[in-house]
């Protein structure tokens, strides 16, 4: 594979620029949160499809425990299994060791037909830690960053960071997520307390965590 099913299967039978939303994040698990904000990205940017890609071994979550990566990536599938704009990338999870985005970012570049524009969604409060991420500068050229704003975020001032950064300049947009302050951590914090996460994430990943039993014995 070299990308996701769908994307190879486009580039093998239409090769084409597309416009690619890639979506990184450790999806542990997925929510309602994620989705909404891959939907919103995809309307707003006019992309042909978004390939969320699970992380391998987070280089920022090496601190707690991270479900297993086949757990994890097993939620996205399911979770975006019915959208035919949604696809799911194991490029992270199979190349092993620590993720880096630039990697992932440049092995993406010489797989996607020439002219493709890739966008990659990150909540707005990730958008100046970009900067800090192993090669930043290849990231930012490689990619244009679209930043989800999360609920009650005023981002002006982030927004005069970007403007001021001579690396980002142009090459981040803002746009706006409807209210959710849904995330991860609090939905394996509720797990792990017994309390209910229906409503949070769709039925099917609520199935998936409760019989595989996550997030019950986890100490983070
Ligand atoms: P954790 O609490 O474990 O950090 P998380 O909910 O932030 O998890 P990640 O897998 O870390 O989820 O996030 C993946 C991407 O989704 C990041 O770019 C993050 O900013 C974004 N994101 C997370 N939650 C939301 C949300 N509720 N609305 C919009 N974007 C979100
Ligand atoms: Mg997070």
């Amino acid at each position: 594979m070299l990308i996701s099913p769908r994307i190879d299967r486009e580039i093998e039978t239409n090769p084409r620029p597309m416009r690619l939303g890639i979506m990184g994040g450790t999806f542990d698990p997925i929510h309602f949160g994620h989705l909404i904000c891959a939907e919103q990205a995809r309307e707003q940017f006019d992309l042909d499809y978004v390939v969320f890609m699970p992380t391998g071994n987070p280089v920022f979550k090496l601190d707690r425990h991270v479900s297993d990566a086949e757990d994890r990536y097993n939620m996205v599938v399911i979770a975006t299994r019915k959208n035919p704009m949604f696809d799911v990338s194991r490029m992270e999870i199979d190349r092993g060791g620590i993720t880096y985005t630039s990697d992932t970012l440049q092995e993406m570049e010489q797989k996607v037909p020439k002219g493709t524009e890739l966008f990659f969604i990150t909540g707005a409060d990730a958008i100046i830690s970009v900067l800090k991420w192993k090669n930043s500068d290849l990231i930012i050229k490689l990619a244009h960053f679209v930043a989800a704003t999360r609920p009650g975020y005023d981002y002006s001032e982030l927004q005069e960071k970007v403007e001021n950064s001579p690396e980002m300049r142009g090459r981040v947009s803002f746009f706006e997520v409807p209210g959710l302050a849904i995330s991860s951590t609090d939905l394996r914090e509720r797990v792990r307390a017994g309390k209910s996460i229906t409503y949070m994430t769709p039925v099917s990943v609520a199935s998936y965590i409760k019989s595989h039993r996550l997030y019950i014995d986890d100490c983070d």
